[in-house]
């Protein structure tokens, strides 16, 4: 284990020597000379460090809810359960056992969860976890009508402010619905009849988002793709469809009102079990 003082020193030596190696070899470097020095990371020509020197000052926000045992979830999913099996004042370690489904609080969708065949959790390209973040914000809509799809209006009033849609993207749908969590009740917003009410996306945007802009994934606050009137008649086609074009996705976001509707990146992470059909993600944004 390196001592603080070793650590210093091992910093001051790397600091000086990459930023003279830097300016000898490449004169014309993006990274201004503050940057290089920052934190004692140096920057050599070609590494990276002047991006970390450049996002490590940035706002980093967690669009992902903490689960637990009361977190909201799909109608035909049993609780989670927490098992304590080891605790520091008995055993010195603390070890839980968790028993919750894949499809489980803020969570990844890889396309195996309609499409046997296609990847699953442990296939999806790392490549694929760190994208544009781009926002398509209809809450005020969602506040009129709870059923609200998603429009091609709204993408192209979108395109109108800052251009097409990036290639490799990942498109949120910000609703803030995700305002309800954790009430499950209001999350679903059933009628008298038992019919939930909540905002969908609609498939012409999504015909539009994957086969010509060919985003990477995209996502929303909800527990469903195709909107609560679907849902609740078990029509699942909009997520079928995401998931048919071998892209994931993430469902039961959170604050999209804290994040810009372009300009920002996201990082979209999860484990890898073998196989998995689905898993709790972890999905940060880095705000420009
Ligand atoms: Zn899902």
């Amino acid at each position: 284990m390196l001592t603080r003082a070793r650590l210093c020193m091992v910093a001051a030596l790397t600091c000086a020597c990459g930023a003279g190696a830097a300016r000898a070899e490449d004169p014309h470097q993006e990274t201004p000379p503050t940057a290089t020095a920052h934190r004692g990371v140096a920057h050599r020509s070609g590494d990276l460090m002047g991006v970390y020197a450049t996002l490590e000052g940035k706002r980093f926000v967690d669009l992902t809810h903490a689960f637990g045992p009361d977190t909201p979830h799909w109608k035909g999913f049993g609780e989670m359960k927490v098992r304590t099996l080891y605790t520091i004042p008995k055993d010195g370690f603390h070890v839980d056992e968790f028993c919750h489904v894949g499809q489980w609080g803020t969570h990844v969708d890889p396309p195996a969860h309609f499409h046997d065949g296609l990847k699953t959790v442990d296939q999806i390209d790392p490549k694929d976890m760190l994208m544009p973040l781009v926002v398509l914000d209809v809450h005020e809509k969602v506040a009129n009508n709870p059923d609200y799809q998603l429009s091609l209006e709204d993408v192209a009033a979108w395109e109108q402010r800052h251009g097409p849609i990036p290639e490799h993207a990942f498109v949120a749908m910000r609703t803030d619905w995700s305002k309800r969590w954790p009430d499950d009740a209001k999350m679903q917003n059933r009628d008298a009849q038992g019919v939930a009410h909540y905002p969908a996306w609609s498939m012409p945007v999504l015909k539009l988002l994957y086969e010509q802009r060919h985003i990477a994934a995209s996502g929303h606050e909800t527990t469903d793709t195709d909107g609560g009137i679907g849902a609740t008649k078990d029509d699942y086609s909009m997520e079928s469809y995401v998931l048919g074009t071998n892209h994931y996705q993430i469902e039961m976001l959170a604050d999209l009102d804290k994040v810009p509707e372009y300009g920002a990146l996201v990082m979209v992470s999860f484990p890898k079990p073998s196989g998995g059909s689905g898993f709790p993600a972890r999905v940060i944004a880095i705000l420009p």
